[in-house]
């Protein structure tokens, strides 16, 4: 029997595990933060990337550290994602390695496991401290400071609460303030940000956990979002993505907004029904649409050079954001649209509601509109009951399709998803296995000739920092990724000019189409990220272009 403090938002109260409530605690005082220093590792998705950005600005803002030792840290934070099995089972096998932890110090399991598997988790695994959901990451400096005080557990998940009336949820939204307190310096960024239009998802596609871990799809003020890109701006940001679930599914009603304390609150989206019939939907209403949301940001934000946005759900993309993107020269011409499979029949029971031909009617409407648009897509094989003729259905859209890479992923059943519940596991592990690596194979064909049409074009690439490669064999200069060259990596500039000997860094960077770039540039090449900068290609593999700066190239 141990202690366990409750967050929810129905308010907070201690639980002796397996007994009953025994009293009430005190939240809302402030941690004090002692220059404890905080490990924080991060799982799964761009949304939980951005999850743990706003968590680490809250607790420096507090007065903690941050350290990349584990052994170093006072407090360990994994930022968790419950998507595919094999991402739980990583983090259960670092909190296994946790499990004869030094008094004092403080294990926390944020994000979308903590609110799956809830204080059952604590129960398997006492030494966890600290356990937070997704949708109530503002308390963790509370969590984290009670912990230490108390020496209990401190738990705190949203459950079901937050799928109850849009303007309940809306009124009890904490979270809007974790966004709305973000602060980041120059040094904080390579130039990229990503901001949150949406969070939690209204689909219920019958595999995933998503809408269970991450609640109701909830969408924010627009000026909340515009401001916030006018401030990553001014913090020398050129490059936004949006995200979202379904990230084209943003509609903020006017006429339903509410402010509590003078702060506009974000709302529940209306999910697909109101794309179904989106006239009847918009008649007579307020509305900042998903289309006119991206114009605004393009039109007042024009330090912003590179405007984004992921994942999108392919039904529901509307002719006028093609439009937008069309007109806008800083949107991006890239979309991440999950097909996740090519048959009917398995599309259906994944409820993903269109069908193939649907799917490759709008890749050719995309086209249309965005001639030289880069795609990306997600695919799941061996979705029960798939055959080998359902697969190949899925390699024929890939072909048709022509995406410049996609994720594939072999079904994992979810507890708590439809699917699970409904169907059995039956393709085969093995089965799983051929069609993953064969649709590899058939995604690395066509991401090679994407690839190796660059050859000899000079892009725009906005300069990340150093390469992976290049990581692996250098020393930490800092948080941007560049990396101090070891000896070892000084190389000759060619037999002409033996003495010109000098250090260089192989960079990476991406493309306006989000291709990854590899060049070479003189010195750490620090000056150059963040940066958009014109890259040669002079070569190319699936994955990756190489090139050269068109300012080396052309001898300047
Ligand atoms: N919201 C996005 C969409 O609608 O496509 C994707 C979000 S999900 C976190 C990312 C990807 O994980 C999905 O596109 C899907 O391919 C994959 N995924 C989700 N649940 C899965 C499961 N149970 N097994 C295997 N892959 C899964
Ligand atoms: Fe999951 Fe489907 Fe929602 Fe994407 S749209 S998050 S796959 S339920």
């Amino acid at each position: 029997m141990f202690n366990v403090a409750v967050y929810s938002p129905h308010g907070s109260f201690v639980i002796r595990i397996s007994s009953f409530v025994i009293s009430r605690i005190n939240y809302g005082a402030m941690p004090q933060s002692r220059q404890r220093k905080v490990y924080l590792e991060t799982f799964g998705c761009q949304m939980n990337q951005l999850d743990s950005q706003l968590v680490s600005s809250q607790l420096r803002a507090l007065g903690y550290h941050f350290t990349d030792q584990r052994d170093d840290a006072d407090v360990i934070l994994f930022n968790t994602c419950s998507v595919r099995e094999q991402a739980e089972n990583k983090v259960y096998s670092r909190l296994g390695e946790l499990r004869d932890k030094l008094p004092g110090l403080v294990i926390g399991v944020l994000g979308c496991m903590a609110e799956r598997d809830g204080a059952d988790m604590v129960r398997r695994m006492p030494h966890i401290d600290v356990l937070c959901g997704p949708g109530e990451l503002d308390k963790v400096p509370a969590l984290i400071d009670n912990a230490v005080k108390t020496r209990s557990h401190q738990i705190a998940l949203q459950g079901n609460t937050h799928r109850r009336s849009g303007t309940l949820s809306a009124a009890e939204d904490q979270l809007e303030l974790l966004d709305l307190s973000r602060s980041l310096s120059p040094d904080d960024h390579s130039g990229s940000a990503y901001v949150r239009i949406t969070r939690g998802c209204n689909k219920f596609c019958t595999y995933c956990v998503v809408p269970f871990t991450r609640g109701a799809e909830v969408h924010r003020p627009p000026d909340h979002i515009v401001d916030e890109c006018k401030k990553l701006a001014d913090a020398g940001v050129i490059e936004i993505t949006l995200l979202g679930q379904t990230v084209n599914h943003y509609v903020y009603d006017h006429g339903a907004s509410i402010s509590v304390g003078g702060v506009r609150q974000p709302q529940v989206g209306p999910g697909g029904a109101a794309f179904k019939q989106r006239d009847a939907y918009l008649a007579g209403r307020h509305v900042t649409t998903f289309a006119q949301l991206l114009r605004r940001i393009h039109e007042e934000v024009p330090a912003i050079k590179r405007l984004r946005f992921v994942t999108s759900y392919p039904r529901d993309f509307g002719d006028d954001v093609l439009e937008v993107m069309a007109d806008s020269p800083r949107i991006c011409k890239y979309l991440h649209v999950p097909a996740q499979s090519g048959s009917d029949r398995v599309l259906k029971l994944m409820n993903r509601e269109y069908t193939a031909a649907e799917y490759c009617a709008f890749v050719d409407r995309v086209r249309k509109y965005l001639p030289g648009v880069m795609l990306a897509s997600d695919f799941i094989v061996g979705f029960p009951t798939e055959t080998d003729e359902d697969f190949e259905k899925t390699s024929e859209l890939m072909r048709y399709c022509r995406f410049k890479n996609s994720f594939i992923f072999k079904y994992s059943p979810r507890p708590g998803t439809v699917a699970i519940d409904r169907f059995e596991d039956d393709v085969p592990e093995e089965a799983k296995r051929y069609r993953n690596n064969h649709l590899l194979a058939v995604q690395s064909e066509i991401s090679k000739a994407i690839h190796e049409s660059m050859v000899g074009r000079t892009v725009d690439v906005l300069v990340e920092g150093a390469s992976s490669h290049e990581q692996k064999g250098m020393r930490d200069l800092g948080n941007r990724g560049i990396r101090e060259s070891t000896p070892g990596s000084k190389v000759e500039l060619g037999w002409e000019k033996p003495a010109a000997t000098r250090t260089v860094t192989q960079l990476s960077g991406r493309t306006e189409g989000d291709l990854i770039v590899i060049f070479d540039a003189a010195g750490s090449g620090e000056e150059l990220v963040g940066r958009i900068v014109p890259v040669t290609i002079h070569s190319a593999k699936p994955l990756t272009l190489f090139g050269e700066l068109a300012e080396q190239a052309a001898g300047v």
